[in-house]
């Protein structure tokens, strides 16, 4: 298509097939890997073909992807979205200034609308920056009425969302029994195929009298994977990973947010019990719930996923998840090396794996990973194209993988397609009301400063 057409969802009418030409394609899937000069076909919500010079039906609508690298959208595995109505506001807390906020605070004025201001301007801003699947760690949800505000946000936006469930102010034992959370659930999620699913969140605090293993038994019942915060200093420890061996309830679905301040012990459990980590290495870098785990995590073979925990300190976008976590890496292999007086010969985290992470890891993470997550045939058509003709930085290309997650961020981001549907198309987004979500978030501003 022309730089210089006015686009909107017509450019990109339902049912005519799309095809990306001539990009570099990072496939993630291990059978194709990276293709240059590459060619990604979708017909209806699916990617049908992936080569070069792929031949295409007439009605195809081109997108040139030259000059840009074309990946699967990546993955969130762990962001508190509702917050976003805060952007910024904690830059330079730690992480017991947050707590104190969220738990005596602002957690307690929080209404509904609130929760729904800023679900709709983080989903906006998922979708912009690439990352078409965000998990919605949702732990201000006080009754269900803001549960549905969180799910209506979600549902305005055309993104792919696991609404993570969780109430910070209540007890997950208490919570996860109430009728009205069951019927939630029938509600609002049953039915939604793979546009919305559901976890629970809850933390386990490590009491021996394990009061959380109600709240495990209905995540149980309901067949709902639990994502938890593990290993985070002072407030999380092996103890609760213990308890929830002990009881049965570490599962090849969990997963572990942070992962950071933990025993061999307790790796050696999630590892024995197939579930996953979800590394916010620049929360970890900022907050203090302990180093960056992936150096340890690569030791205990645990599988990672990325994620971006909350934009009420930090970014928000997966460039920035991708650049932490192989810095911290990086500097932890040096700094660990220079204890034993040696000197680091190769870097043992590559740009490939991170990106990897970035996208199939965090598909694996939510057992999503048969339909998105890499770039091949029959998968949903989940797909991000870094392109920006007019900036120095998208030439020369050596390292195409060196360059998304050293190189590239979210103002790179050219096009994005969420299940076969073009959301954004030459650094805009289409038919999405941003104006909309700004108004919305002003309100809660208004509301918290002067509460
Ligand atoms: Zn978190």
């Amino acid at each position: 298509m022309s730089q210089n057409a006015a686009v909107n969802s017509n450019s990109f009418p339902s049912g005519r097939p799309v095809v990306f030409r001539n990009g570099t394609v990072l496939t993630i899937d291990p059978s194709l890997g990276m293709i240059e000069g590459g060619d990604v076909l979708v017909v209806d919500n699916r990617i049908a073909a992936v080569g070069r010079q792929v031949v295409v039906p007439e009605s195809a609508v081109e997108i040139d992807a030259s000059g840009g690298i074309l990946m699967p959208g990546m993955v969130d595995t762990h962001r508190h979205m509702w917050q976003t109505a805060l952007r910024g506001f904690g830059a330079d807390w730690t992480l017991t200034n947050y707590f104190m906020f969220y738990y005596i605070n602002w957690g307690k004025i929080f209404r509904a609308e609130d929760i729904y201001a800023g679900n709709l301007l983080a989903a906006i801003e998922a979708v912009d920056s690439g990352v078409t699947t965000t998990v919605d760690w949702s732990h201000g949800l006080q009754t269900v009425e803001y549960a549905d505000a969180a799910v209506d946000a979600l549902e305005a936006v055309p993104g792919r969302f696991v609404l993570a469930y969780g109430n910070l102010l209540g007890a997950p034992w208490v919570w996860t029994k109430a009728p009205e959370f069951a019927d939630f659930i029938r509600r609002r999620i049953d039915g939604r195929g793979d546009m919305l699913r559901m976890q629970l969140a809850f933390d386990v605090t490590g009491d021996p009298a394990f009061p959380e293993k109600a709240a495990f038994e209905v995540a149980r019942d309901f067949n709902l994977p639990v994502t938890t915060h593990a290993g985070v200093w002072g407030a999380t420890n092996d103890n609760g990973i213990r308890l929830m061996h002990e009881h049965g309830f570490m599962t090849s679905s969990t997963i572990y947010v942070h992962a950071a301040t933990l025993s061999d012990d307790s790796y050696h459990r999630i590892a024995a019990t197939g579930g996953y980590a979800s590394v916010s290495a620049e929360s970890e870098h900022n907050a203090g719930q302990g180093y960056p785990p992936t150096w340890m995590l690569r030791r205990h073979n645990i599988p990672v996923s990325l994620s971006m925990d909350t934009s009420v300190w930090w970014s928000a976008d997966l460039f920035s998840a991708m650049r932490a976590t192989l810095n911290a890496d990086r500097s932890r292999e040096h700094m660990e090396a220079h204890k034993r007086n040696e000197t680091v010969m190769l870097s043992h985290l590559r740009a490939e794996q991170v990106v990897n992470w970035a996208t199939l890891g965090g598909a694996q993470a939510l057992g999503m990973d048969s339909f998105i997550g890499s770039i091949t045939a029959g998968k949903k058509a989940d797909l991000v194209l870094i392109k920006h003709d007019q900036s120095p930085v998208m030439f020369p290309l050596l390292h195409p993988y060196g360059h998304v997650v050293f190189q590239a961020g979210r103002g790179d981001v050219h096009t994005v397609m969420v299940d076969g549907k073009v959301v954004k198309y030459d650094h805009r987004l289409l038919d999405i009301d941003l104006a909309r979500a700004k108004q919305a978030v002003l309100k809660t501003v208004v509301h918290g400063t002067r509460t």
